[in-house]
């Protein structure tokens, strides 16, 4: 056996690229990094009704953001489990030769009367001592020992299985085909895998594999389950019920380094009094025997917290280059001509400081390069509705006219004009921020006063004032 720890991810190309796949890719390559080993990329791709390659190239573009890097030495692959079906199939007639499995020809109709006739469930080795040899329709099926099969798992400790419950499961089908068990083993043997580190998912099947490396010869893996990730009422995170594929997140302007900070955390934590921490200290510090066994809560405001920290710790150069692709997306509300870069590198700092994911942030800035703002009405009927809205608005018609047209200028008037009336600051700036704005929530109002310009902020104030009448 090779003693460079050789760890992999081996996901199946059926949908989006789950976060939680992305947990594991990550657990493993933080591990093959620290230890000086190798990730193997192998997409198991045998369940030809649900594979398509269009998923496989979204796992290969999806650890690529990640920044599990398919250049590094210390990446291998990707394999296709397909491009080793002939081997499948020889490691189970090896098995069979060797006395590990038989061939059985009962109906599934067959077992179940069986098994309803002996009040258990499931398959009794009915063909164990048959003697029969391989024939159209009949099924291999490994012969499990007698005894307790340990499993010893970094994450779960020792887990122990009594072999009497584990059926002699099939191997090969009826129609020669291998079954996913045995391709996963086989590939893993082939692949030299010292390491398996995935989901808790898999654990049942575990005893049954270890079986299958031992039967053909080899020493095991060492396991590691990682716990699942549920959401909000604690159920496990499902395609149909939770928000799982990773594009969606990345769409939404989650950055790549905050996601992997993220999803490292679900279940462990760095040293130390912060989450955190750049993926060299991940890397250092990452163990799966520190791996909590419960389920791990998937909190997406948590996720958003630590985008934002990601976020603000950009320099302005860097968010605003990270910015552009939302500026520049089909869906912004201002025409390509309209955008202005140097009002948005004027606005961005206020911006990053208040954002938690980059989708946010075209609506914040729209005001700045539409001639009229998106008026929001359920915040202009709000905020429109204040006695002093209006008379408020007319004060600053006339002052913003005249005013030397700075933030501080602007904020002392409407700080005097608060004082006058006795009310407090944030409420009257509620109404002029919609009539400019068009939101009742952006980027501060007198800094964006100040890039908008007088004559543009005038004419807002003169259009909201007509709606009010
Ligand atoms: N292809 C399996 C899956 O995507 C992974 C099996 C394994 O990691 O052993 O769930």
């Amino acid at each position: 056996m090779s003693h460079t720890p050789r760890y992999r991810f081996a996901p199946s190309p059926t949908g989006f690229f789950h976060v939680g796949g992305a947990r594991t890719a990550l657990y493993n390559w933080a591990l093959a990094q620290r230890e000086g080993g190798v990730f193997v990329l192998r997409i198991e791709d045998t369940d030809e009704s649900r594979n398509s390659p269009e998923w496989t190239n979204g796992i290969i573009d999806a650890l690529a953001w990640l920044g599990i890097d398919s250049s590094s030495s210390q990446f291998e692959g990707p394999y296709f489990q397909s491009d080793n079906a002939s081997k499948h199939v020889a490691a189970a007639h090896r098995l069979y030769e060797l006395g590990h499995a038989y061939w059985c020809d009962l109906t599934p109709e067959q077992i179940q009367e069986r098994a309803k006739a002996a009040g258990k469930q499931g398959y009794d080795g009915y063909s164990r001592d048959r003697g029969l040899e391989p024939g159209p329709g009949r099924v291999l099926r490994f012969r499990v020992p007698e005894g307790t099969t340990v499993v010893r798992d970094l994450v779960r400790g020792d887990v122990e299985f009594d072999n009497t419950t584990i059926e002699d499961f099939v191997l090969l089908r009826g129609n020669g085909s291998p079954m996913f068990l045995l391709a996963n083993v086989v590939d893993d043997i082939d692949m030299n895998i010292t390491n398996v580190v995935r989901a808790e998912e898999h654990l049942p099947n575990t005893p049954k594999q270890q079986l299958l490396w031992q039967a053909l010869g080899h020493e095991p893996p060492v396991w590691a389950h990682v716990p699942v990730l549920v959401n909000e009422q604690r159920k496990k995170l499902s395609k149909r019920r939770d928000k799982v594929a990773l594009e969606q997140y990345k769409d939404e302007g989650i950055l790549a380094e905050a996601m992997v900070n993220y999803l490292m955390t679900l279940g462990w934590a760095p040293h130390g009094d912060t989450e955190i921490v750049p993926w060299s200290t991940i890397v250092e510090q990452f163990r799966l025997e520190d791996v909590n066994h419960s389920p791990a809560f998937f909190d997406v405001k948590k996720l958003q917290a630590f985008n934002g920290e990601y976020i603000r710790a950009l320099s302005l150069p860097q968010f605003i280059n990270a910015c552009s692709p939302w500026l520049m997306a089909e869906d912004v509300s201002w025409n390509a001509s309209q955008f202005k870069p140097k009002v948005f590198a004027a606005v961005a700092e206020l911006i990053q400081t208040r954002v938690v994911m980059l989708s946010e942030v075209s609506t914040m800035v729209d005001f700045l390069f539409l001639d009229a703002p998106i008026v929001d009405e359920q915040a202009f009927t709000k905020t429109f509705t204040a006695d002093f809205a209006r008379p408020m608005l007319e004060h600053c018609r006339d002052a913003y006219a005249t005013i030397n047209w700075t933030h501080e200028d602007l904020k002392a008037h409407l700080d005097a004009l608060a004082e006058e009336l006795q009310v407090k600051l944030g409420k009257l700036q509620a109404p002029l921020r919609v009539a400019i704005t068009g939101r009742t929530i952006g980027p501060p109002l007198f800094e964006s006063l100040e890039v908008l310009g007088r004559e543009q902020t005038l004419r807002r104030i003169d259009a909201a004032l007509l709606r009010t009448v």
